[in-house]
Order: structure tokens, then C-alpha cells, then sequence
């Protein structure tokens, strides 16, 4: 089971802001939150937040995680960030 499988349902709402932006931690708990794009991989919030494109499978967010179940972090696949739990 790949992470995508596991988070595709969970809504994008939940995580984005009044103003538009997806936000970098869960509440509660403050645990990082890791993006899903259409082309399957993983950005960080930075990414996301700046790059969001929808006609860009490469930018299209469409599913997102939080890492509190993760057993390690894991790098951004644009800019190569830690998400997840070891990330400070
Ligand atoms: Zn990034």
C-alpha cells in the first residue's frame, strides 16, 4: 500500500487556509503536513504553496498526509526539505 492509497480521500479543505494557502502543520498536534501532486509525488508545504497549478501534474495538489504515522521523514521531491517526523 503506497501512501497516496491511504490519504487520496482526505480533503484538501481541511488543510487550506482563509486566504488560499495550504497549511504547514496539523492540528492539533503540530505535525507536519506532506502534499500529494497528480504525477504522484511528495512536496513540502513551501512547494506547494508556491508552485500550485492545476493544469501541472507536476503542481496539482491533490491529497495530502499528516506524517504523525510516519516512521521517518522523507524529502520533498522538488527542493528536498525533511517532512515528517525528524523534520525540525
Ligand atoms: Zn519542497
Amino acid at each position: 500500500m503506497s501512501r497516496y492509497e491511504h490519504t487520496h480521500a482526505r480533503d484538501l479543505a481541511l488543510v487550506t487556509d482563509d486566504g488560499g494557502n495550504l497549511e504547514p502543520y496539523a492540528w492539533p498536534g503540530g505535525y507536519d503536513i506532506a502534499y500529494y501532486v497528480a504525477d504522484a509525488g511528495m512536496i513540502c508545504v513551501t512547494c506547494a504553496n508556491e508552485n500550485r497549478d492545476a493544469d501541472d501534474p507536476q503542481w496539482n495538489v491533490i491529497a495530502f498526509d499528516v506524517t504523525n504515522w510516519w516512521d521517518d521523514a522523507e524529502a520533498c521531491d522538488h527542493c528536498a526539505r525533511l517532512v515528517g517526523p525528524s523534520d525540525e
